[in-house]
């Protein structure tokens, strides 16, 4: 029997590739998926190590090898592919994620110490099982049930209920699939240090710039006309201040808040509001239209969506010169309905769509702060809308404007009139 025709350095080489991605990538936050590229890599080189290692064990057992130089050899080199092979389990064994190498079949073939703690699995008794059967009952099965064609975030961890974990399932070799799980609890828990800082930093700010805010307006600028210009400047600022933790008190509440009311929002009655308040806020400087065609009231809170619609409305006003168009339009679409606000604007380059929606994110900080915004905006926009299931699409171009628009699903939408409970 020929032995597999590998050059021995390529096996060394792809151990040492797959360990140092893994090792690079395992330290950063969400590199998930580029871990598993290289656990893939990884769980390639093992199962291409033990299929070597099975072909070549009848030949180390053949009593009397045609040429003895040459049998020394062999028996020399399957040793070192032996020890890899050990080297690289072993490897694989102390990962801080939990690895499940599965056949084709989604039975275990083999799992690392981290499977044992975070899904439950024990040896050697669970090497074979079906790992559905055995993981049954928990989201992880039902995900898998499903063809986990997408990553399962937040999902808790059968083998240890007090953790959260992210898991994902890729495929490798011939047929074969590779689950990863990542502890994600502490990364959970850092998340809520944060937002209860926030939280209490905000709600601490808002009772002594009411202070400070309501001392201004006592003073009259007539009584004081060498400061008449300071005073303006402190109100203007005090009024920023209160408006941003106002806003960062909203975003944590929606943060906290798994479920919206679903109360009726009658939308004719909404996007005249809307209307309205862009119209107040532009002061005659744009043209504002509003085409309604949707014929459809939507089902949430009044005040997260009022607050979502106006916003996207207010910044088309604050980021189009004088003299630009507004356009306003409720309408169906195949799955629903969509919201959207167009405008003869700025627009934005490519290169900052992704971000919009992060706390803070501006393409321009001055024509951001000169336009009284806080940067908080669109981030209240993308968590109302996820509150109710919805997406945030925007497309822009640079110097001829932009469009923000909300698509709400079939399950949102009521026709006027009916009521809630004729749905
Ligand atoms: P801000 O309070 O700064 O307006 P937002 O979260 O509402 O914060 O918006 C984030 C950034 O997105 C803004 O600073 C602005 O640069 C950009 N932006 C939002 N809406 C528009 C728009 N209609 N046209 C051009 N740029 C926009």
């Amino acid at each position: 029997m020929t032995p597999p025709a590998t050059p021995s350095w390529k096996l060394p080489a792809a151990l040492a590739a797959a360990l140092f991605a893994g090792a690079a990538v395992g330290g950063l936050a969400g590199g998930h998926v580029a871990t598993g590229v290289a656990l893939v890599a990884l769980a390639e080189v093992v199962l291409l190590l033990t299929r070597i290692r099975h072909q070549a064990r009848p030949m180390m057992t053949t009593p009397a090898a045609p040429n003895p130089l040459q049998h020394d050899r062999f028996m020399m080199r399957s040793r070192r592919l032996a020890a890899n092979l050990r080297d690289l389990r072993n490897a694989a064994s102390q990962l801080p994620d939990a690895v499940v190498l599965l056949d084709r079949q989604q039975r275990i073939r083999w799992f690392n110490h981290a499977a044992e703690n975070l899904l439950g699995l024990r040896r050697p008794q669970d090497r074979g099982a079906a790992l559905q059967q055995r993981l049954a009952g928990s989201k992880l099965a039902d995900w898998l049930r499903g063809g986990a064609h997408e990553p399962l975030n937040d999902a808790v961890a059968p083998g240890q209920a007090d953790s959260q974990i992210n898991v994902s399932l890729l495929p490798f070799g011939d047929q074969e699939q590779l689950l990863l799980a990542r502890d994600i609890s502490h990364l959970n828990r850092l998340e809520q240090v944060r937002r209860d800082f926030v939280a209490n930093v905000s709600h601490e700010l808002r009772t002594p710039l009411t202070v400070i805010h309501g001392y201004l307006e006592l003073i009259d600028p007539e009584d004081v006309p060498e400061l008449a210009s300071v005073l303006d400047e402190m109100r203007v600022q005090s009024k920023r201040m209160g408006q941003i933790v106002e806003d960062l008190l909203t975003l944590s509440r929606l943060e906290t808040q798994h479920h919206i009311s679903d109360e009726r929002v009658p939308m004719a009655a909404l996007l005249a509001t809307v209307r309205k308040e862009a119209e107040a806020l532009s002061h005659g400087r744009h043209r504002i239209t509003l085409q309604s065609t949707a014929e459809a009231d939507l089902l949430g809170s009044p005040k997260d969506l009022h607050s979502a619609l106006s916003n996207l409305a207010s910044n088309a006003v604050r980021y189009t010169p004088a003299g630009g168009s507004i356009t306003i339009r409720w309408e169906r679409t195949p799955d629903g309905a969509v919201y959207s606000v167009n405008d003869t604007g700025f627009g934005i380059s490519a290169t900052h769509l992704s971000r919009l929606t992060e706390r803070f994110y501006r393409v321009s900080s001055s024509r951001s702060r000169d336009s009284g915004g806080t940067g908080l905006g669109l981030s209240i926009v993308k968590h109302v809308l996820n509150l109710h299931q919805a997406q945030l699409r925007i497309e822009s171009t640079p110097g001829v404007g932009s469009t923000f628009a909300c698509q709400f699903g079939q399950a949102r939408l009521l026709a006027p009139g009916d009521k809630d409970e004729d749905r």
